[in-house]
């Protein structure tokens, strides 16, 4: 009987159900878009129920249309966007409040506080992370401080806190299991990711009680079985992963010095940096990469606020393109930048500057300047914001990056996965699956079923359909990057 693994991908604007084989091959998708709320200014909320209804409503659809019985599947992985937080009662089941989203910046002040009283050094040797509103911690205080009678519930155990891989964990298992894993506990704040566990000096500075919290599991095992009323079977969760560093899994990451880079809206980088922690001195952050048999592997992660948005922005800003599958061609139309670069600042820039006010900037214009200059500026864009982060990581991980692995939206593009072998001078390579976050949450479903024996079966099914070798001269990628640097200088604040 052919046997299946069904990977949730709970992402930030969509929910998708994408069907493997115990091969690794996709064999089929099914998608909702979700809504966003924005009540105030900087807050970004989700209906937790539409992420259950949704997941339901994927899974069910991605076995239909592929006509394949619930009982052909062998298991299911979880992945998901990271730091959005859940808290909901216990006996009924229900949130308290929306999901509040990672990006949702209304614990600002608070974090900026902390920041104020010396407390971002201690957090960062703990969590790896930074005092910033993105992480959950600061969220979950503010849903106890903020709903009336949460607290006094939490503190009588009444309720519980899950990103939302945890939250779909209880609703898939009827309120069975309340768990989670070491990459999503390690976006929180409160866990100690040297210890792998739980931090009660940090749950103290967040004013979080302890008994709130689920349990912290490897990234593969059985994390419960989902109950009848779901797909009409009951079938176990063995695999659950952060959208991250499941990409990393995807992308078979399992040595230090291989780096997988994700080019979407944003862009996210992250390097394996072996069985120690890297606590950056460059601002990026340190990170539980997976953790397989109680055994931690570590990442150092950088992200880029700007990636895909940029293409966004020269079709429906600017209108100088229809689709963002023109750029490719219109960069190959020059022979060079001529001197105009874009900063893509326009939500102010992550690592390695986190300068929240900085803005954009075009630089270089002269009579000359064309659409595809402006174009070509976009794209080059995502290959000095990578080498930048690269020159962070090479810096405070001490180990040289051999190759980069890309994925998402912009890698179909030819022109920028060349343009990213010359700046970066490594190779790029771009998978046969470009899924690579659901293919990670089934990877690690399935090594828990055997369907992959280890990490060395798993690097073999990985499949790199192009590999980008770097062909600039060193002194012309030299002065590309030179001039890059001058134009991030001029909108840094
Ligand atoms: P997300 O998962 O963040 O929604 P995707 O991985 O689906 O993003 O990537 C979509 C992004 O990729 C969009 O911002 C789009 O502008 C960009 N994109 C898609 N195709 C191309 C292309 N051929 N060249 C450059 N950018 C592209």
């Amino acid at each position: 009987m052919t046997q299946y693994i069904l990977s949730i991908d709970q992402g930030t604007t969509s929910s998708r159900a994408i069907l493997f084989d115990t091969q690794g091959r996709q064999i089929g998708t099914a998608q909702q878009e979700l809504k966003l709320y924005y009540p105030h200014n900087g807050w970004v909320e989700q209906n937790p129920e539409d992420i259950w209804k949704d997941t339901q409503f994927v899974c069910r659809g991605v076995l239909q249309q592929n006509n394949i019985h619930p009982s052909h599947i062998a298991a299911i992985g979880i992945t998901n966007q990271r730091e959005t937080t859940v808290v909901w009662d216990r006996v009924t089941g229900q949130p308290v409040y929306n999901a509040i989203v990672w990006q949702d910046r209304r614990t600002a002040d608070f974090c900026q506080d902390l920041k104020d009283k010396w407390h971002e050094a201690n957090v960062q040797k703990k969590t790896g992370l930074l005092l910033d509103p993105y992480f959950s911690a600061t969220k979950i205080k503010w849903i106890l401080d903020n709903v009336p009678g949460a607290r006094e519930k939490a503190k009588q155990g009444a309720l519980a806190f899950g990103t939302i891989d945890c939250f779909l964990l209880w609703r898939l298992t009827n309120g069975k299991v309340h768990a989670t894993d070491a990459t999503n506990a390690s976006r929180t704040l409160i866990y100690n990711i040297t210890e792998q566990q739980w931090d009660d000096e940090l749950l103290d500075l967040f004013d979080i009680p302890r008994n709130m919290l689920p349990e912290v599991k490897d990234n593969s095992g059985l994390f419960g079985t989902t109950a009848k009323d779901f797909l009409g079977v009951e079938v176990p969760v063995t695999g659950m992963a952060g959208d991250q560093q499941a990409a990393l899994f995807g992308q078979a990451c399992f040595a230090p010095g291989i780096v997988k880079s994700t080019y979407g809206t944003g862009c996210f980088v992250l390097a394996h940096t072996g069985d120690k922690p890297v606590f950056s001195k460059n601002r990026m952050l340190a990170t539980v990469a997976y953790r397989l048999n109680g055994k931690t592997s570590y990442a150092i992660e950088g992200s880029i606020f700007s990636a895909g948005s940029a293409i966004q922005w020269l079709r429906d800003g600017l209108g100088i393109i229809k689709s963002a599958s023109e750029t490719e061609a219109l960069a190959q139309s020059l022979t060079n930048n001529d001197g105009v670069y874009m900063v893509p600042a326009f939500t102010g820039l992550g690592a390695p500057y986190w300068s929240p006010h900085a803005r954009g900037a075009l630089l270089g214009l002269t009579r000359s300047t064309t659409a595809a200059h402006i174009v070509r500026a976009g794209l080059e864009a995502q290959a000095y914001q990578t080498q930048d982060l690269l020159h962070a990581m090479a810096q405070d991980a001490g180990s040289p990056i051999a190759e980069i692995r890309v994925d998402g939206g912009m890698v179909k593009n030819n022109w920028v996965c060349q343009f990213l072998a010359d700046i970066t001078s490594r190779p790029i390579l771009r998978p046969a699956i470009t899924e690579t976050t659901a293919l990670g949450a089934a990877y690690l479903a399935g090594l828990h079923m055997k369907a992959f024996a280890s990490l060395d079966d798993i690097q073999k099914t990985w499949q790199c359909e192009r590999r980008f070798e770097m062909l600039m001269p060193e002194p012309v990628r030299q002065d590309l990057y030179t001039g890059w640097q001058h134009a991030v200088q001029q909108v840094l604040t």
